[in-house]
C-alpha cells in the first residue's frame, strides 16, 4: 500500500491533512473520498487512514488505528556510495529505499569523475516518493558528500562492514554469514572507475573486510542492490 508522511505535530484530534507535493502525489494516484491509505508520523506509529476530502491543494484523513512500525528492516543498514554521474545517484537512492536501508551517504573518492555538487533537497525528496512508493515506515536519511576517510570511520562503526572491490576473492555472503543476529551494517561501493587498489588498503589497515560481489563487474548503481538483497535474505526474515 501506499503510505504517507505526515509530522506527528500535524495529526490533530486524529485527523491530518496534507498540502504540497503530497497532494500533486495523491491527484495523480486520483485518491478519492473514502479510499483507505497508510500514514506514517515517521517517528514509531503507522495509522490506518481514509480519505474525508479532496481539495485542489489540500487532501483530508481520519485516521482509526494505529501500529507499530512493521515495514522496517531488523537491521540498520548504510549504504556509502561514490559519487555517480548523471542521475545515477538517485537510481541509487530510489532502489536502496526500496530494499530497506536506513541511511545512504554519498563520498568522494579517487576516480570520482562526479562533480561534486550538493543536492540535498532533491535527494531527500526522491527518497521520499521512494518511501513512499515501497511502503516504508520511515523515510532513510540521504548525505550528500563526505570524504573518504569519514565513510571508511562510518564502516569502521558498524557491527558487519564491507567494502566492495571487484578485485577481492573473498565473497560478501561469508562476511555476512559469519555475524550473528547484528544490529547494524555499512558499506561502501566504488564510483564508474572502481576504487584504486591503494583505497582498498586503506580499508584493510582499518579491519574493513574487502569483498567480492561475484566473478561478474557490476555497475556502481547495481552493486549496491545485490548487496542489500544479500543482507535481507540474511537478516530480514
Ligand atoms: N573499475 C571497474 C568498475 C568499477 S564498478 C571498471 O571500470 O572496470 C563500481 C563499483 O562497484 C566498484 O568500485 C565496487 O565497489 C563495486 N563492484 C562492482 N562489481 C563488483 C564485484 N564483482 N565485487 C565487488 N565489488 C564490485
Amino acid at each position: 500500500m501506499h503510505k504517507l508522511f505526515v509530522s506527528p505535530e500535524d495529526i490533530i484530534e486524529n485527523t491530518v491533512t496534507v498540502s504540497g507535493a503530497d497532494v500533486e502525489h495523491l491527484h495523480a494516484l486520483r485518491v478519492r473520498e473514502g479510499d483507505k491509505m497508510a500514514i506514517s508520523d515517521g517517528v514509531g506509529i503507522c495509522y490506518d487512514a481514509t480519505v474525508t476530502e479532496v481539495r485542489k491543494n489540500s487532501v483530508s484523513f481520519s485516521l482509526t488505528d494505529g501500529h507499530p512500525f512493521e515495514n522496517e528492516p531488523k537491521i540498520d543498514i548504510t549504504v556509502y556510495c561514490a559519487l555517480l554521474k548523471g542521475g545515477s545517484n538517485e537510481d541509487v537512492i530510489k532502489q536502496a529505499v526500496e530494499l530497506g536501508a536506513n541511511k545512504i551517504v554519498f563520498f568522494s573518492s579517487s576516480n570520482c569523475i562526479a562533480e561534486k555538487r550538493e543536492k540535498s533537497e532533491k535527494y531527500a525528496k526522491t527518497a521520499r516518493q521512494a518511501a513512499m512508493q515501497s511502503g516504508r515506515d520511515r523515510i532513510p536519511e540521504v548525505v550528500g558528500g563526505v570524504s573518504f576517510n569519514e565513510m571508511i570511520e562510518g564502516l569502521r562503526a558498524a557491527d558487519v562492514s564491507a567494502f566492495f572491490h571487484e578485485k577481492a576473492e573473498n565473497p560478501f555472503y561469508d562476511v555476512v554469514s559469519s555475524k550473528k543476529d547484528p544490529r547494524s551494517a555499512a558499506f561502501a561501493v566504488g564510483p564508474e572507475g572502481g576504487f584504486t587498489d591503494k583505497e582498498a588498503d586503506i580499508a584493510i589497515e582499518n579491519g574493513i573486510p574487502v569483498v567480492s560481489l561475484g566473478k561478474r563487474i557490476l555497475r556502481a548503481v547495481t552493486a549496491p542492490l545485490c548487496a542489500l538483497s544479500v543482507l535481507s535474505c540474511v537478516y530480514d526474515r
